[in-house]
């Protein structure tokens, strides 16, 4: 299996999966005018497509993609319903789609029926988690309907999975990302020189995704929470401090940046 992605709209990325016999799965197509032109260009069939929550920069491409593919798959959580879903799924639970084994994760937070999709099949690979909106480079979705409490649950079960997992996530958000765990992480070495790296690839014009959850481990403030020095910047000087109480201030924090 290959991997592909695509910018669209105004900083989102459709991943393509691309199987043998160029044959594809579709993640989060929230326009189809540059995901025909990929799929033509790489002379690729679309199998199926997954959506990992409701919002229109995720599924916005899922009509005229069927239109022109009728027999495509949409698989979906119940929010997404309104998108053409021809095979509703609830997290957790496993999908087999197209012969590949597919874990679905249920990450509220962002929206309250927000699912993550994740591969482990498809060795030598590293396994590949497509999280939509929840979890990003350096950084977090926003809370639209959850709760900091829920999105930070959701987050300790992303961040449990492998360590070498391939993180898909759905936006370019990185750099800007960066700027903020540069202000409340201040004393973690390992910001510098990913900054350095993103800014080069992205002056580049190059993705800085996807990226493996060992280094969202280390440079991902969201991830961090349980760190003295973080906990700290943010006000939290008594012990005990709980994670998911500097999780919400830090999200507050963001959200006011
Ligand atoms: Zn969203």
């Amino acid at each position: 299996m290959q991997l592909l992605n695509i910018p669209a709209l105004k900083d989102n990325y459709i991943w393509i999966l691309v199987l043998p016999h160029r044959r594809a799965i579709l993640i989060d197509p929230g326009d189809a005018l540059p995901v025909l032109q990929c799929l033509q260009t790489y002379r690729l069939t679309p199998m199926a497509t997954l959506l990992t929550h409701h919002h229109a920069d995720h599924t916005d491409g899922v009509r005229a993609l069927k239109a022109t593919y009728p027999s495509l798959a949409i698989y979906g959580p119940p929010e997404t319903c309104r998108s053409g879903v021809t095979h509703p799924i609830h997290g957790p639970s496993t999908l087999t789609v197209c012969g590949v084994t597919v874990q679905v994760l249920a990450v509220p937070g962002h929206t309250l029926g927000h699912v993550a999709y994740y591969l482990s099949q498809g060795a030598p690979h590293n396994p590949w988690l497509f999280c939509g909106d929840t979890l990003f480079s350096a950084g977090c979705g926003r809370l639209f309907e959850g709760s900091a409490q829920q999105l930070f649950q959701s987050l300790q079960q992303l961040v449990a999975l492998p360590a070498n997992t391939q993180l898909c996530c759905a936006h370019e958000y990185t750099l800007e990302n960066l700027r903020f765990a540069r202000v409340v992480d201040e004393s973690n070495p390992f910001l510098p020189p990913y900054q350095q790296k993103i800014a080069s690839l992205r002056a580049q014009g190059l993705p800085s995704l996807p990226t493996s959850l060992h280094t969202q481990r280390l440079i991902n403030p969201f991830l961090r929470c349980h760190h003295p020095a973080l906990q700290q910047r943010l006000g939290f000087t008594q012990p005990p401090v709980s994670p998911s109480a500097v999780f919400a201030e830090l999200r507050r924090w963001k959200d006011q940046f």
